[in-house]
């Protein structure tokens, strides 16, 4: 069907700020950029649309994945968790992640704007001169030399006229949205895989209900440093695309009447779960995947299996391929081995565009690769490469295509970035 279409007036609009860089969205990858860049002395804006920096670390997951061979932010954040205790492998305290970040913040002199949406590129002749944003103070612009997308979904580089990718070759599908919520008054300690399942199957017999499982591998998970709080993140939509507002809106209402089934389930016919109080969900949906920009370098899963070795190499990834189910006909989770592989720079810069990064999930890469460089030390990696790079081109004067590529490559090894790959190319 075609879409009606209205046109805008044009309109002046005022300049909140004028700055080195502009990181939009505070999520996992933008702090980390937003952090190290203003730590290389550049002034930075970050926008972010909830009211708390961290993205999915604070409002979605449960565990830190692919650590162990960064340097920089990804070790200096998870050596701090570690050591307060808010990180206590396997699981951590999404919520005592906040005052620690929200501190960076402050000591690096990032201007944080929150309640914010970075709605459209500043853009001429293709060159990006800072973002328009809607807050509170109504529709202003941030001018700044380098954009740095952080939205997870690409938001800007889409805006800007990059082309992208979305979900599985043939059909787009993309993998499960989730949501995380809260269990309260949760009393039956740690519960395996295997006997969550028992408790399942016993828990549907005894209430005589047809009952489809979202996520069949939920164990109860509890939340570090609390008693008897459970975070989960049973609730799966699938077949609702997330750059698609109502289809989004849809998938957090399905998810909630998921949860709200659980809940009813267990409660009402297992022991373990019978003084389980429900709780509050995450203020953003756990989206696993969304765009794929197309960049000066797509990562592949190719690349993956050979353990590919990149000449603008920036730090390696060594997260297997991890697929939630597409539609419901498959597993609830399908994985696959690779090889320890490298981001390259190239898969950060947006092609045909200036002056723009992307960093996150959305990089150029395929639908596979994506489901392994997801991971969040990876996104906070990609975070502190845009900062050097962004740094290197307003120091420089220079597009981030004509920086040293080199020189951040060192830059990166010498944080403590290990280079595993195998395989040229
Ligand atoms: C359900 C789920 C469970 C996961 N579990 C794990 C796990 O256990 N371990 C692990 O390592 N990884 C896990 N992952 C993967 C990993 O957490 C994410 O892929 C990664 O954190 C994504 O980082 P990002 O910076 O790209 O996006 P995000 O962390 O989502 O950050 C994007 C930020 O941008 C903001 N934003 C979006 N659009 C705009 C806009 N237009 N303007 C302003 N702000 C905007 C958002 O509010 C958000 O804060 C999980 C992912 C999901 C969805």
């Amino acid at each position: 069907m075609k879409r009606l279409r209205i046109s805008e007036p044009a309109r002046k609009i005022p300049v909140m700020a004028d700055v080195d860089a502009v990181v939009c969205g505070g999520g996992t990858a933008g702090v980390a950029a937003a952090i190290c860049a203003a730590r290389e002395g550049l002034s930075v804006v970050l926008i972010e649309k909830s009211s708390i920096p961290g993205g999915m670390v604070t409002h979605v997951t449960q565990w830190f994945s692919d650590f162990a061979n960064k340097g920089g932010f990804p070790k200096e954040f998870i050596t701090h968790l570690r050591n307060k205790g808010i990180d206590a492998k396997p699981y951590y305290n999404p919520w005592l992640v906040l005052p620690y970040l929200d501190s960076l913040l402050k000591d690096a002199d990032v201007r944080v704007i929150y309640l914010a949406d970075a709605v459209a590129p500043i853009i001429k002749d293709k060159k990006l001169q800072g973002v328009i944003i809607e807050s509170k103070s109504g529709r202003t612009a941030i001018r700044a030399k380098i954009v740095i997308d952080a939205t997870g979904d690409g938001d800007i580089a889409d805006r800007a006229g990059a082309r992208f990718k979305q979900g599985r070759a043939g059909d787009g599908a993309v993998q499960a949205i989730s949501l995380s919520q809260i269990l309260m008054n949760y009393t039956a300690g740690h519960i395996s895989h295997d006997k969550m399942n028992e408790i399942f199957v016993a828990a549907v017999k005894k209430s005589g209900r047809k009952y489809w499982q979202p996520y069949s591998r939920w164990h109860p998970f509890p939340v570090v440093g609390t008693t008897n709080t459970l975070i989960h993140t049973v609730p799966h939509a699938t077949g609702y695309d997330p750059t698609d507002a109502a289809q989004l809106s849809d998938a957090l209402i399905e998810m909630r009447r998921q949860a709200y089934e659980l809940y009813d389930l267990l409660k009402n016919n297992s022991e373990e779960f019978k003084d389980i109080e429900f709780g509050p969900f995450s203020a953003i949906p756990g989206v696993r995947e969304s765009r794929r920009i197309i960049c000066d370098r797509m990562v592949t899963k190719k690349d993956l299996l050979s353990g590919a070795k990149f000449v603008d190499g920036l730090f390696t990834v060594t997260q297997g391929i991890d697929i939630h189910r597409r539609d419901r006909k498959e597993p609830a989770i399908m994985c696959e081995k690779i090889q320890p592989y490298e981001i390259p720079y190239g898969a950060l810069l947006p092609k045909g565009l200036e002056n723009i990064l992307v960093v996150g999930r959305c990089i150029g890469g395929d639908h596979e690769a994506m489901a392994s460089y997801r991971i969040i030390g990876d996104c906070m990696a990609m975070g502190e490469a845009a900062a050097l790079a962004a740094k290197s081109a307003v120091t420089g004067k220079c597009s981030l295509r004509k920086i040293s590529v080199s020189k951040l490559v060192s830059e990166m090894s010498a944080r403590g970035y290990e280079r595993q790959g195998k395989c040229k190319n």
